[in-house]
């Protein structure tokens, strides 16, 4: 089977995962954790990293840090993973799902006005499938209405806006290392900021909110979402090669989008004229010309031995955030897309024998 994704894992990940088990610092304390943060935060432009037990916990630490809470209303698209809107439950304030637009797959900023409200506080936009979204737009009109912006960046790694890497470009960005995403760390997460008082303040949340003076002094409620040494030392040792790592995904994006151009029926993964895609999962959509369904091509593809994935389910369609809003480019998205393999072991062959079955298995074959 041609796995959908896999991590990258060499013997520098071997070598720093054994220096924790040697030296015996296999928890939250230890080098590699403040190493992580300090590569990984300079790599997306921000002076501050903290790192956290998970995306889902850096994305809620940071609606946290930034003061979300109850009566307000926090916009999103709905066309992500459910962590993004869980995250937004977390803190009791209310969910409020944005269009995408067709071009990036990503929020429409010009969707945004119709559903900011005198109750919004804040605006996540989420890099999906790797490709930025249009923030320039988005950030004016947060100014404009005095919201704060937290980019959900687990799915990309790397991107850039206008030349710009994401996850700096907001007040705070999110990052998963979970082991399907482009730099894993097994499960983890990091929040990077260029705000000193928010990172402070993330950094006091994630270790229960103890006193950093006074051990066992808790002045509130805080959490625990820190990171272990183990997970900091694999994230390290990605950080060196994080360079192959893009290059290997532009590669494979090459390679598929040349293959599958002809194809009859297939809309392949967007990248717009200001985006530097990571395309962490590439995708494509299955449109009626294809001759067949996707839910069927999936199957197809299975068959051969190749393992996809559908496109997320829209939020708005998930049993707690079940809504009347209708929602037609994401919901179209969603019920046409399929992630293809993309793991960074991907060889040119496998690319190679998913473009030719899906030149077999469409009209055009
Ligand atoms: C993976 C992902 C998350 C959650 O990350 P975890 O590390 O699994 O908690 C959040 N948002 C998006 C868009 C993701 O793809």
């Amino acid at each position: 089977m041609i796995p959908v994704y896999s991590p990258f894992l060499d013997d520098q990940v071997r070598r720093y995962v054994l220096d924790c088990v040697d030296s015996g610092w296999i928890s939250s304390l230890g080098k590699y954790v403040r190493e992580f943060e300090t590569s990984f935060a300079r790599f997306c432009g921000a002076p501050y990293g903290v790192a956290t037990s998970s995306g889902t916990s850096a994305l809620h630490l940071a609606l946290v840090v930034l003061g979300i809470g109850p009566a307000d209303e926090v916009l999103l698209p709905s066309l992500t993973f459910v962590a993004t809107a869980n995250a937004i439950r977390y803190v009791g304030a209310q969910p409020v799902f944005v269009e995408v637009d067709p071009a990036t797959w990503c929020m429409d900023p010009a969707d945004i006005r119709q559903r900011i409200t005198s109750r919004t506080r804040a605006i996540i936009p989420v890099h999906l499938y790797g490709h930025p979204t249009d923030m320039d737009p988005l950030l004016a009109m947060a100014r404009e209405h005095s919201v704060r912006v937290v980019e959900d960046a687990a799915e990309a790694h790397g991107a850039r806006y206008r030349g710009r890497p994401v996850g700096a470009l907001g007040d705070v960005g999110c990052f998963s290392f979970y082991g399907n995403k482009i730099v894993t760390t097994g499960e983890g997460g990091m929040l990077v900021t260029t705000d000193p008082a928010l990172a402070e303040r993330a950094r006091f949340l994630r270790d229960h909110a103890m006193d950093p003076e006074r051990r066992y002094w808790h002045p509130e409620i805080g959490f625990n979402y820190r990171m272990t040494n183990i997970q900091a030392a694999i994230g390290c040792a990605q950080m060196e090669r994080i360079d192959e790592i893009l290059a290997c995904k532009r590669r494979i994006a090459r390679q598929y989008a040349e293959e599958l151009a002809e194809v009859p029926g297939l809309t392949l993964a967007p990248c717009a004229p200001w985006a530097e895609s990571v395309y962490w999962m590439y995708s494509v959509l299955v449109e009626d010309g294809f001759g067949m369904e996707r839910d069927q091509v999936m199957a197809e593809l299975c068959t051969r031995g190749i393992d996809t994935r559908p496109f997320f389910i829209p939020i708005h369609h998930l049993p707690p955030y079940r809504s009347s809003v209708t929602l037609p480019v994401s919901e179209r998205l969603a019920a046409r897309g399929i992630n293809l393999p993309s793991g960074t072991g991907l060889t040119e062959d496998e690319v190679r024998t998913v473009t030719a079955a899906l030149r077999a298995i469409g009209k055009g074959g």
